[in-house]
C-alpha cells in the first residue's frame, strides 16, 4: 500500500538524524518536510498541515516542548512523535503530558521508527473515522462496549471493577498513545498521592490477569517502564 498521501514533518536540528529519518520515511513512500528550528517547525505546521510531526526536544531556538504546547493550545491534534536523546524519564513524561502521542529514544532503528509512525497515523485515522460516535472499541479479541460499560474477550464477558473498567476505557480512548501514570491516575481517581502508582499497578495486574494475559504478554497493552501504559491498536 502506498503511503503517498501522508505528509510528515521532521523538526530536528541534528543534520545526521534528520537526514536518516527523512531517508527512511521517503523510502517508505511518505512525503517529508523538514525544519531545523522550533519556530520554523511551527510555521510549517500551520502552512503545510502535516499528518504527523516527528519532533526533537532539544532544539537550538526554543525547547521542543513549546512546540507541543503551542500546537495543542491552538487546538491542533496532529500526532506528535517525540525524538529524545535524553535519558531523563521526566522529559518524556512531561512531553507526553503536554500532548505528545509517543516518543522514541535515540538511537533507534528503522523498524522501530516506521512502526511508531504507522501506529500514530493509524490512531489518528481511527479517531477521524469514528469521531465521537464510536461506542465500541475493538482490538483483536478484546471488545470494550462503552454504552454497557462491558469488556469482552473472545466473546466472553469479563467481570471488571469500576476502577478497572475506567482504566481500560481510558487507555482504549487514547489507543496508541502512551498515557503517563499521573495522567491515568488523575483521570481515574482525580487526585494523586504516594500510593497512587502502586494502586494503578495493582489494578493493571488484575486487568491483565482477567484479560488472560500471561506475564510478558503484551497483546493488548504495554507497560512503558517508569513512564506509563499504552493500549496497542489492532494491526
Ligand atoms: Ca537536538
Amino acid at each position: 500500500m502506498s503511503n503517498n498521501k501522508y505528509k510528515l514533518l521532521i523538526v530536528e536540528d541534528d543534520r545526521s538524524i534528520r537526514c536518516f529519518v527523512q531517508t527512511i520515511l521517503e523510502a517508505s513512500g511518505y512525503q517529508v518536510l523538514t525544519a531545523e528550528r522550533c519556530q520554523q517547525g511551527l510555521l510549517m505546521l500551520r502552512s503545510h498541515v502535516p499528518d504527523l510531526v516527528i519532533l526533537d526536544l532539544g532544539l537550538p531556538d526554543i525547547d521542543g516542548e513549546v512546540f507541543i504546547r503551542t500546537a495543542r493550545e491552538a487546538g491542533n491534534a496532529v500526532p506528535i512523535l517525540v525524538l529524545s536523546a535524553r535519558l531523563d524519564e521526566r522529559d518524556k513524561i512531561s512531553a507526553l503530558d503536554l500532548g505528545a502521542n509517543d516518543y522514541i529514544v535515540k538511537p533507534f532503528g528503522t523498524g522501530e521508527l516506521l512502526a511508531r509512525v504507522r501506529a500514530a497515523l493509524r490512531t489518528a485515522r481511527c479517531k477521524n473515522a469514528t469521531g465521537n460516535t464510536g461506542h465500541i472499541f475493538v482490538q483483536g479479541d478484546l471488545v470494550i462496549d462503552y454504552d454497557r460499560r462491558q469488556v469482552r474477550v473472545d466473546g466472553v464477558c469479563i467481570h471488571t471493577t469500576q476502577t478497572e473498567y475506567n482504566i481500560l476505557a481510558l487507555l482504549s480512548q487514547h489507543v496508541g498513545k502512551v498515557m503517563t501514570y499521573s495522567a491515568i491516575i488523575q483521570a481515574v481517581w482525580g487526585t494523586m498521592d504516594d500510593g497512587s502508582t502502586k494502586k494503578l499497578q495493582v489494578n493493571m495486574a488484575n486487568i491483565r490477569r482477567k484479560l488472560g494475559c500471561r506475564p510478558g504478554d503484551n497483546r493488548f497493552f504495554v507497560n512503558e517502564l517508569g513512564v506509563g501504559y499504552r493500549m496497542l491498536d489492532a494491526e
